[in-house]
């Protein structure tokens, strides 16, 4: 296996190409953006380490260029900054995974290992139901091709229940897988969220897949009323 590290400081890089070949590996460093692209771009690497902050050329742009470019090649990218904007901007341009500066070497080897599992060619998944459809990498959700605005929090409780279709789920399995937490009985907090919801998922279809499951909770599935 062919790792492809892209990375500027020099210590970080001798590290991770150590670390690496240890593991049976065999890893290559390119120390800036424009030889890591290059490198990228003519070279058969099975996946490739990037550092975000580089001279001449940053991650980013390297990133969005191998996808321009069609290269299915896993790509885990490693950023200084623990911010949601960075992670989610390096997923959304087509990341397959992301470590925190500083991490040790035994988690990089592990998401190394996980993104390779995954197999040769980046698989966006996908999860269908009728005219719904959910973009798990992306976090986007589409009915019958239009765009659902959704929070962070609506995407999972959808993408909870189109998992677990046809199957009754309880509120406070809902609660916990959703929210991490048990409500309150008296909590309208799932109520007010399935709600919100219904009116973005199924108010503007006649097909309605959110279902109340009388004394016990929520069901998805496809039902004409
Ligand atoms: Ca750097």
């Amino acid at each position: 296996m062919r790792v492809l590290i892209i990375e500027d400081e020099a210590k970080t890089a001798a590290y991770l190409r150590q670390g690496l070949s240890e593991n049976g590996f065999t890893a290559e460093v390119c120390t800036n953006g424009e030889d890591g692209l290059h490198q990228a771009l003519t070279v058969e690497n099975d996946v490739i380490i990037l550092d975000v902050m580089l001279p001449g050329r940053d991650g980013w742009s390297i990133l969005e260029a191998l996808r321009k470019a069609g290269k299915p090649i896993p790509i885990l990218f490693l950023t200084a900054r623990d911010t949601v904007y960075d992670k989610v901007k390096g997923l959304e341009l087509g990341a397959d995974d992301y470590l925190v500066k500083p991490f040790d070497f035994a988690e990089l080897l592990a998401r190394v290992r996980m993104i390779l599992r995954r197999g040769p060619t980046r698989q966006a998944e996908v999860l269908r139901i009728g005219d719904l459809q959910l973009d798990l990498p992306r976090r986007k959700a589409t009915r019958a091709g239009a765009r659902l605005e959704l929070t962070a929090k609506e995407f999972s409780l959808l993408e909870l229940l189109v998992r677990r279709r046809g199957e009754p789920l309880s509120r406070t399995l809902i609660a916990e897988q959703v929210w991490d937490v048990n409500f309150d009985s008296d909590s309208n907090v799932l109520e007010v969220a399935i709600r919100r919801l219904r009116s973005k998922v199924d108010d503007p279809f006649a097909t309605k897949l959110i279902h109340t499951v009388r004394g016990v909770g929520y069901v998805l599935e496809e039902r004409a009323e």
